[in-house]
């Protein structure tokens, strides 16, 4: 496996593999890999002849006061797994390499990103599909693959790559989860005991609205019943919300396909999922 760390090996190697015909799998990370990431080289290997990582905590997705600082660096841990798993190159570019300070251009994809996530984190998805747009330009990937659990992201890159008419097929993979539901997620670190046991209450609630769904409730029937069950463990709520599954705008009837989105807080820690409904 080979360690890339600037943009112009980067390109060689990607030069080199198109040349050779070889299609170019890429999983882009923030790093402190976990099976949810393991599952994406899996998807990649079984559909591409190269598989390129990249591990960069991009900045420009942070907000102020968000945990750019103390999100988990665990290269070392990173590569290990990344060998095991089959990756051909690792990609660890340098902030300064990719925002310059001459760095002026931004890609903002409007609607998809306003609600939900967009709502606390404004400029989040900015900086994610300005990142993005760069690493798919580095890599030239044929295929990239984009976990379901971070559904606004996943749609916010569908719906970049057909605009800007970028060659590169978006595969997404279904949310790896522990045993007891909860999402597997980079940040699950940062729970304490109690927090984490209460955090397996977000699949459940998410799974009771899911049946409720097939019985036709309304989506406010289904959100009432996400705030009543969690906000009564003490979850504090930032939103539930029942979106179109292409679009993620609000829905007032269930139509199919849907999503149910929610973010909420456990202590100090942001935790995301969401679930197909119809
Ligand atoms: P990040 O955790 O932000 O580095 O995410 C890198 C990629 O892994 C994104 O496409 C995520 O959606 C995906 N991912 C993160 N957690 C999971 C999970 N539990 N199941 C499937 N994909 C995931």
């Amino acid at each position: 496996m080979k360690t890339l760390t600037t943009i112009e090996s980067m390109q060689e190697q990607s030069r080199t593999w198109r040349k050779d015909d070889q299609r170019i799998g890429y999983v882009p990370t923030m790093g402190a890999l976990h099976a949810g990431h393991t599952a994406l080289f899996d998807a990649a290997r079984a559909q591409c002849d190269q598989l390129v990582l990249s591990i960069f905590v991009n900045p420009s997705q942070f907000g102020p006061g968000e945990d750019f600082d103390a999100y988990p660096r665990t290269q070392d841990d990173d590569i290990a797994l990344a060998k095991k798993h089959g990756v051909d190159a690792v990609f660890t570019p340098s902030a300064a390499e990719l925002y310059p300070q001459t760095f002026r251009t931004w890609i903002d994809v409007h609607e998809i990103t306003e609600g939900l996530c967009g709502i606390d984190r404004p400029g989040h998805f900015r900086g994610v599909a300005t990142i993005v747009c760069k690493l798919f330009n580095i890599i030239r990937p044929n295929t990239a693959f984009f976990g379901e659990k971070d559904y606004q992201q996943l749609k916010t890159i569908e719906r970049m790559v057909t605009d800007l008419h970028i060659d590169t097929n978006i595969c997404a993979v279904p949310t790896v989860r522990e045993e007891d539901g909860l999402a597997l997620s980079s940040r699950n670190r940062y729970l304490s005991r109690e927090e984490r046991t209460l955090a397996a209450l977000i699949p459940e609630a998410l799974q009771e609205v899911a049946n409720l769904a097939s019985l036709e409730q309304s989506p406010q029937t289904l959100q009432t019943h996400i705030y009543k069950r969690l906000s009564a463990a003490g979850i504090d709520i930032e939103y539930a919300e029942v979106v179109d599954a292409q679009t993620l705008e609000p829905l007032n009837a269930l139509t199919s396909p849907a999503r149910c989105c929610i973010a909420c807080r456990i202590g100090n820690t942001r935790l995301i999922d969401n679930i197909a409904l119809c």
